[in-house]
């Protein structure tokens, strides 16, 4: 094995080796880390426009700050600057001053493998193996879920046990990545009303249910669909 760190060969006996080193893909995002006064809950706001490629958000994270951030293709500084500038965010958060800003790839696509694509032989992690929540580009969850697999798999020396969970959570993400394509169609309207508004309802009753969107989805189905059917008329006689 090369270290990086000294660029020499070393000999090392190790159980399993682990690409843990983040998303090799994605849009660009970037998030502010402001002060000022806002909502209790998390926001969403979805661009006019259909199809847009993602969402701006507003994340409460206590004693007056919020993140507010988005991603994307091209600059993403700008058009994040654009939305702080914005009526749209000022009717959501009185922003006194921007504290830090951080940025990222955000991933969009489901995982392949439970082998990493960089190192070869070696296993993957969070999200250099996709493991993100694409409807939302939410990874902490997913990673730490991995991480758990795939330690108990190195423990009791059954790789084979991340494989067949990788499996099974590989589904679970590509009903994420499917269910990213319906809501970038859905008008903004029905967006804001599903997340801000029946989403938060949702979440109330239900506090540990956030990273189940499918679940949310499969119940919330009816009022998704009506919104879309309005959408589908429109389209039809060109008036988008
Ligand atoms: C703007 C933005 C906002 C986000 N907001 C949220 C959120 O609110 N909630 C949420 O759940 N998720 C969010 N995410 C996603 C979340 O950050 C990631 O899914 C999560 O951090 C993945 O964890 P990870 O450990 O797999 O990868 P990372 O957090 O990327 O960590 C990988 C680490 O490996 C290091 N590394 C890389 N290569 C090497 C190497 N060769 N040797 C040694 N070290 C190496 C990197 O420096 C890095 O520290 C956001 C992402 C972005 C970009």
């Amino acid at each position: 094995m090369i270290s990086e760190k000294s660029g020499s060969e070393e000999k090392l006996r190790v159980d399993a080796v682990v690409d843990c080193g983040g998303a090799k893909e994605g849009l660009t995002g970037l998030q502010y880390e402001v002060k000022g006064r806002g909502p209790r809950l998390p926001q969403l706001y979805f661009e006019r426009g259909v199809p847009r490629e993602y969402f701006y958000w507003i994340v409460p994270q206590g004693e007056g700050r919020y993140l507010v951030g988005t991603a994307g293709r091209g600059s993403i500084k700008r058009k994040l600057d654009a939305f702080m500038g914005s009526h749209a965010l000022r009717e959501r958060v009185e922003v006194a001053s921007v504290v830090r800003a951080f940025g990222g790839l955000v991933i969009i696509r489901p995982p392949s493998s439970p082998y990493s694509s960089r190192f070869q032989g070696a296993l993957a992690a969070g999200d250099a193996a996709n493991q993100v929540k694409i409807t939302t580009g939410g990874g902490l969850a997913f990673a730490a879920a991995s991480a758990s697999a795939l330690a108990e798999a190195v423990d009791r020396e059954e790789i084979w046990r991340y494989e067949s969970w990788f499996r099974h959570r590989k589904n679970l993400i590509r009903a994420h990545a499917f269910l990213r394509q319906i809501y970038r169609w859905l008008p903004s309207s029905a967006m804001e009303s599903a997340f801000n508004g029946k989403m938060q309802d949702y979440l109330a009753g239900h506090p540990l249910l956030f990273d189940q969107h499918w679940k949310y989805f499969v119940e919330n189905a009816p009022d998704l669909l009506a919104a879309l059917i309005p959408r589908a008329r429109v389209k039809k006689s060109g008036r988008i």
